[in-house]
């Protein structure tokens, strides 16, 4: 079986902030116990029923806040993957943080169960645009954050930024940038600012109270970007994210996250969960207390790779596996999409599925062929990737 990336989702947050659209809430935490047992039903309960055992090379927890569970919790999910899961020796092990969640012993304790990448949530350095995405941290709290990771001996960090914020001046994103580099991070994943339907943001939007940022002054920013962090010796690798590379000249890319763009197969665990296993897309229940409850039951039972908690396991057919194959694919900037792995995988060659289509891209310069079989985004379709998507859905 090929190797699997495991999700795991923490709902949890100290406060709901105003743009946010992620399935988490504030206020549950006293769930978190009930919760991380759920968790470990879930994972032995898939394991148990699957055919054979299940190879993983990446785990990631993801939220909501998952550096809102204390130190020992994670512990003992991990160790539960360990029981009945092949977990890979050198498995990728994330944990996304909120900066001011941890403390150093937390981390210590995380180091030493074998977590070995910290994402954290920065967002910005400017006290304002904190406050205005109402953040519970300062840029203090990040340097201190990212002191005590390195002191228990994490060498893998990611930090992630947002910009085009309401009122965002380029010399501030710039700062912000500088802030962030000076940290010396080996990841960064930099967002353009999304306002969501049913958040506060779109509300306060709608009432005018904020500035919408100007597509063209978001654009500066993403190009400054591209043009500081290649300079800074960071390998832009996907749309959104760049990377250095390990002393020993391996690529510092997000493992995990390359799973998902290389659309392989990824098992979500957790309320809202997602995954992408056995042939299906796979979605739980997006309450925390109902996720509880559909574990706990006596009568739970699983029948891979449906849990008690899937909300829909579909299955995808071909047509649409390919689609997903090339759209995500695609927002990998250098590996692109390979002719001959999307023919091994699905029988029939890039061409054959999508001629006109890549003709059609190609001649807008949006798409191009990169040696020896690599179909990519050229500069311009990095800025106009939807538009390039939108071909293969
Ligand atoms: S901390 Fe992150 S996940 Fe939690 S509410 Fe804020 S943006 Fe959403």
């Amino acid at each position: 079986m090929q190797p699997h990336s495991l999700y795991l989702h923490i709902p949890f947050c100290t406060h709901r902030c105003a743009y946010c659209d992620f399935n988490t809430y504030a206020g549950l935490d006293s769930l978190i116990p009930a919760y991380v047992d759920a968790l470990i039903l879930e994972l032995r309960g898939l394991a148990a029923s699957a055919p054979t055992p299940i190879p993983v090379h990446t785990v990631f927890f993801g939220g909501g806040t998952p550096s809102l569970l204390p130190a020992d919790q994670l512990a003992r999910v991990l160790d539960a993957i360990r029981a009945v899961y092949h977990l890979d020796t050198d498995a990728e092990i994330s944990l996304e943080a909120n900066p001011g969640t941890l403390v150093a012993q937390q981390l210590d304790q995380l180091r030493r169960a074998g977590f070995n990448r910290i994402s954290f949530g920065v967002q910005s350095a400017d006290p304002t645009e904190l406050r205005l995405l109402e953040r519970g941290h300062d840029f203090i709290d990040v340097i201190r954050a990212v002191q005590w990771a390195r002191q228990a001996g994490f060498d893998n960090l990611n930090l992630d930024l947002i910009f085009a914020l309401p009122g965002q001046t380029l010399p501030r994103w710039q700062r912000n940038l500088e802030h962030a580099l000076s940290l010396n991070p080996e990841h960064l994943s930099l967002y353009a600012l999304s306002i969501e339907h049913g958040t506060p943001f779109r509300a306060m939007a709608g009432r005018g109270l904020f500035p919408l940022a100007d597509p063209d002054l978001a654009a500066n920013m993403y190009e400054h970007a591209m043009q500081r962090l290649n300079g800074a010796g960071y390998e832009h690798y996907e749309i959104s994210n760049w990377a250095r590379r390990a002393p020993d000249g391996q690529p510092l890319a997000c493992r995990h996250n390359l799973q998902y763009w290389r659309n392989q197969p990824y098992i979500g665990f957790g309320a809202g969960a997602h995954g992408w296993v056995a042939g299906c897309r796979t979605m739980n229940v997006l309450g925390p207390a109902a996720y509880i409850e559909r574990l706990h039951k006596p009568e739970a039972a699983f029948d891979f790779p449906r849990t008690p908690a899937s909300l829909t396991a579909q299955r995808v057919d071909a047509q649409r596996a390919m689609g997903d194959t090339m759209m995500m694919g695609l927002r990998l900037l250098e590996e692109g999409v390979s002719d001959g792995e999307f023919a091994a995988r699905f029988g029939q060659p890039l061409d054959a599925v999508y001629g006109p289509a890549i003709e059609r891209l190609e001649a807008q310069q949006l798409l191009e062929h990169a040696a020896p079989d690599r179909l990519r985004l050229t500069v311009r379709g990095r800025l106009l990737g939807n538009q390039v998507f939108q071909e293969f859905v």
